[in-house]
């Protein structure tokens, strides 16, 4: 009858509720997630709090959508990330540690070697079957994955006027992943290669996979200054002088779709990205924090390789300034600690297993800087006082 019909409904709606309900308390919250963030990642914090939110909703979303079924009455959108910011900032390890944080498989692409279909290159598809991958081919699991695709600025149409001069190939791949982007169902060769006939595919919906986009976008912040000009003293405003490191995260930070469109994306590719979060260039004082603090620190990971051999190792305060010095030297962020560091262990590395009863090792900013032995200290002060060898 229809009360029964009405009466079962109303229990199918408020069980389903209920459920959505249990399911959320399973996932971490907004501040859980920034928190764990907090382990690995320096700085950064405007970037980590609406990832932390932006990474809740995303998969708040997918439980409703799971949960609710019929019932879910107001679709939310899925909302991808685009990450702007000078080279060796954190982009790919934020992207990673998000994935890592939620569980959920997570792959990364490169921008520059995706080509459009039918080209020599990488079908936009190959991005898919890495989360596949990687997600042991269970296919379910990969349709929750996270995707970092890198380098997206470098896909960007030389051009910001499309009608003067048309940059196909970068247009053309924008258009090719913004299928992928928006949700669609992605045949996937499961050994790789080129599609053919042959090859039986494997179909992965991309509804629900989150892609977090990355960049340096060079150069944007003059679009940025320019528009910002512009919208303040008229059209009669003059190039833009170059811009600082330090005014350029400001600049970031007032980023609109316009400049994008500017700096060559198309307004559909821009659509699909609709979280935008600049990330802060890297000082002294960060890339000196990245060193030492985080759950994976370089400076942790040397003194574990060196406890293994029973052997305290310690560098000086002014041996880290100096590898912060250097690193800085190079431009690439906290990219360039790693080398740096490693170009200055790796001799020590080399002797250590040689040398017997050693103690201590000691890395000095000599030792950074014009390659001198570290100092040792070995195992009976008494007999063998710590000397330089
Ligand atoms: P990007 O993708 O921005 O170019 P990555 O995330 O690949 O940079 O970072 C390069 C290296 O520097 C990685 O080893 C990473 O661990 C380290 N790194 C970069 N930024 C940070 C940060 N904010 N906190 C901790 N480590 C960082």
């Amino acid at each position: 009858c229809d009360i029964c019909i009405q009466n079962s409904v109303h229990i199918l709606q408020q069980s389903a509720a209920q459920r959505a309900r249990r399911a959320l308390s399973g996932l971490p919250k907004p501040a859980e997630i920034k928190a764990r963030l907090d382990e690995h990642v320096v700085g950064q914090e405007h970037a980590k709090m609406v990832l932390s939110v932006a990474v809740y909703n995303h998969y708040k979303r997918i439980q409703a959508r799971e949960l609710l079924g019929p019932f879910d009455d107001v679709e939310i959108e899925k909302s991808n990330i685009l990450l702007i910011g000078p080279t060796g900032t954190g982009k790919t390890l934020l992207a990673q540690t998000l994935a890592h944080i939620l569980d959920v498989p997570f792959a990364i692409a490169d921008a520059t070697t995706l080509t459009e279909a039918g080209y020599v290159g990488d079908d936009v598809e190959t991005v898919i079957l890495h989360l596949l991958q990687n997600a042991d081919y269970n296919v379910e699991r990969a349709e929750r994955g996270i995707v970092y695709i890198d380098e997206v600025d470098k896909i960007a149409r030389k051009s910001d006027s499309p009608s003067i001069t048309r940059d196909v190939s970068g247009e053309g791949v924008q258009q090719a992943l913004l299928k992928i982007l928006e949700g669609t169902i992605a045949g996937v060769p499961p050994k790789g290669g080129r599609k053919h006939p042959e090859q039986p595919l494997v179909y992965v919906n991309t509804r629900n996979i989150l892609f977090i986009c990355g960049g340096a976008f060079e150069g944007i912040e003059r679009i940025i200054a320019r528009r910002l000009r512009s919208s303040s003293i008229g059209f009669t405003a003059k190039l833009v002088d170059p811009v600082s490191t330090d005014n350029l995260y400001s600049l970031l930070r007032q980023i609109e779709p316009d400049d994008l469109l500017k700096f060559g994306f198309i307004p559909e590719f821009i659509g699909r990205l609709p979280i935008t979060v600049p990330l802060h260039p890297l000082d002294d004082a960060a890339l000196m924090d990245i060193l030492v603090h985080p759950k994976n620190a370089l400076v942790k990971q040397y003194q574990k390789l060196f406890r293994m051999e029973g052997v305290e190792l310690e560098f000086a305060p002014e041996a880290l300034k100096a590898i912060v010095r250097r690193a800085r030297e190079r431009g690439t962020g906290a990219r360039g600690l790693r080398a740096i560091i490693e170009e200055v262990m790796l001799p020590i590395m080399f002797h250590l297993p040689d040398h017997r009863g050693i103690r201590r090792c000691i890395v000095t900013a000599e030792t950074v800087e014009h390659g001198i032995s570290p100092i040792y200290i070995y195992e009976e002060p008494e007999a063998r006082p710590g000397f330089l060898l």
